[in-house]
């Protein structure tokens, strides 16, 4: 390349980097008015028992909605809230409204709908954490052992011995705790003797192959012969056709979730079309 090409190229990568950035500038500055412009909301998709094909739990799922620069995916403003010390607010929102929203929906008592709500490890680790969630649910009235929290692999990055502390309270006080994304992050099977989790989410990328590839299903089915020897329920994400359902009671998972039996719903929409019956 001549001299000139390449300095045309490194100008190119120079604007860029610097429109990349302040548009996360950018970001960072709307996310701050975001909660009190109410363009935070939550939705909630529908997980399945594979057996009897019927809503037992919702995940509950962040939006944020901005006037002018349109949807922000979660994975995009999740990492920046806990960048900017924002996911403290953003997650106790998101908590509370889930709380009273599944309430709302579905009273407490046998067969009541159960909710799951993710958690980043910052906010799993902050130290008013376990109580603040605790009167929440408690305020609210939803039972607590309606609620999973759902936690990914990258809280193990922290000190172990706090993780197990802090999950371990969290189980006393009947919250259930769930493992996200499980085989996609820094995960050890350890972890799954020295933590106490209640369920295990099985992760898209591997459901995707799962009748296409000898491989996948391999995973799969080890991943579910562990998860049934600690006696862990068992969540397969991203679930888009019939076959891949198919596949996956025949192989014992418990739940489904995905695009295959619904996209994640307005609380309205949940209501009218998945709970009247
Ligand atoms: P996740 O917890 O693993 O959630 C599952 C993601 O898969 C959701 O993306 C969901 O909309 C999407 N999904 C569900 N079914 C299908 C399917 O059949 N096919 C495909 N391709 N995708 C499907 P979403 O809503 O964009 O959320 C992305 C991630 O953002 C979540 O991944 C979670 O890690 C994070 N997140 C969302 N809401 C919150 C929140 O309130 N707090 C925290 N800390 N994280 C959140
Ligand atoms: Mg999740
Ligand atoms: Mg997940
Ligand atoms: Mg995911």
């Amino acid at each position: 390349k001549s001299k000139t090409e390449l300095k045309g190229s490194a100008t190119f990568y120079h604007h860029r980097l610097n429109e990349e950035l302040q548009y996360k500038y950018l970001l960072e500055n709307e996310l701050r008015g975001a909660l009190s412009n109410n363009e935070i909301f939550v939705l909630y998709q529908p997980q399945i028992d594979t057996k009897t094909e019927q809503i037992v739990a919702v995940e509950t799922l962040a939006r944020w909605e901005h006037p002018k620069l349109g949807t922000i995916s979660p994975n995009e403003f999740i990492a920046i809230a806990e960048e900017i010390g924002l996911i403290k607010q953003i997650g106790l929102f998101v908590f509370s409204q889930a709380c009273k929203d599944i309430l709302s929906v579905s009273p407490n008592g046998k067969n009541a709908l159960k909710v799951s709500i993710n958690i980043s490890p910052n906010q799993l680790m902050s130290p008013d954490f376990i109580e603040s969630m605790t009167q929440i649910a408690d305020e609210i009235g939803l039972k607590r052992s309606r609620i999973t929290l759902e936690i990914t692999e990258n809280v193990m990055l922290n000190e172990l011995g706090k993780t197990y502390n802090i999950l371990t309270e969290l189980k006393k006080r009947d919250f259930c705790i769930s493992l996200d994304d499980f085989g996609t992050g820094f995960s050890s099977l350890s972890y799954l003797n020295m933590l106490p989790f209640d369920e295990i989410k099985i992760d898209s990328c591997f459901v995707n192959n799962i009748t296409v590839n000898e491989q996948s299903k391999a995973l799969i089915k080890s991943i579910l012969a562990i998860s049934d020897a600690y006696g862990m329920i068992t969540v397969a994400e991203g679930v888009e056709r019939k076959e891949q359902l198919t596949v996956l009671r025949t192989l014992g998972c418990h739940l489904i979730q995905g695009f295959y039996f619904d996209k994640p719903l307005t609380l309205a929409t949940l209501q009218k079309n998945c709970l009247k019956r």
